[in-house]
């Protein structure tokens, strides 16, 4: 799908006149860090421990969800438990040990340069993340300083995680625009959907096993196949962004 083309869909099913961007709502996992890998072999690990049957590649798919949520569902479905919101909790501390035993993901190539790129345009980013880790958050605002703004939604802030528009929703609300000023940028199809659902122009980007065929399922309005592929859209795409009327 030429940019152009994307942009033109989404006016029409939005019935928005027009995108003038103002802020970028940033994905994490996937899309700052190239963590997946080490959350989905943590969640099988999780999983293998309280005998709940479970394949790696279902966690890809779940991503986005809070830690909460999977929990539950997966207790639920595997073992016929319904846990509590304190037992949940409990298991999500063990989840998060086994990922840190993990060691540290490596930052995701290219997204250094497309936060440079929006921050130089005047596009605000906003982090929006269903993790409630302290050490990840911390670890952002180390690697990433103000290349992120002030702005954040995390794991903290919603009730429901993806695919519920809630989080972007959330970092909409905390940014004071509306969705026809964002762009989603994720890298998952749960995230995908919750962009898609707020009613923002959502960026797919496949940073993981996950084809481009399933963004575009999701509800993508574009995708790309990794972040420098992006970064080098992203001066036509801000040009579109500004030519493009419904
Ligand atoms: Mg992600």
């Amino acid at each position: 799908m030429t940019e152009q083309n994307a942009i033109a869909n989404y006016l029409k099913y939005s019935g928005n006149k027009s995108i003038d961007l103002a802020v970028a709502l940033i994905d994490c996992d996937g899309v700052l860090y190239d963590s997946m890998k080490n959350h989905t072999r943590a969640w099988v690990k999780l999983m293998q421990k309280n005998g709940i049957k479970c394949t790696r590649d279902e966690f890809y798919l779940l991503e986005g969800m809070t830690g909460a949520e999977i929990i539950k569902m997966k207790f639920k479905q595997g073992a016929g438990k319904i846990l509590t919101d304190d037992e949940a909790r409990a298991l999500y501390g063990v989840k998060t040990r086994y990922f840190h035993e993990l060691g540290e993901a490596a930052i995701i190539p290219g997204i250094k340069d497309v936060l440079t790129q929006l921050k130089n345009a005047g596009i605000e980013r906003v982090l929006v993340t269903g993790s409630m880790q302290p050490t990840i958050l911390e670890r952002i605002d180390r690697d990433f300083g103000e290349l992120l703004g002030q702005h954040r939604v995390t794991g903290n802030d919603v009730r429901r995680g993806k695919p519920h528009p809630e989080p972007y929703l959330k970092g909409m609300a905390k940014a004071g625009v509306a969705a026809r000023q964002c762009i989603v940028i994720e890298n998952a199809p749960l995230g995908v959907q919750a962009g898609h659902a707020a009613g923002c122009f959502t960026i797919g980007v496949t940073t993981g096993p996950i084809p481009e065929k399933e963004l575009y399922r999701a509800g993508a309005d574009l995708v790309y196949p990794n972040m420098s592929a992006l970064e080098s859209a992203l001066p036509s795409l801000f040009e579109s962004f500004k030519t493009t009327t419904a």
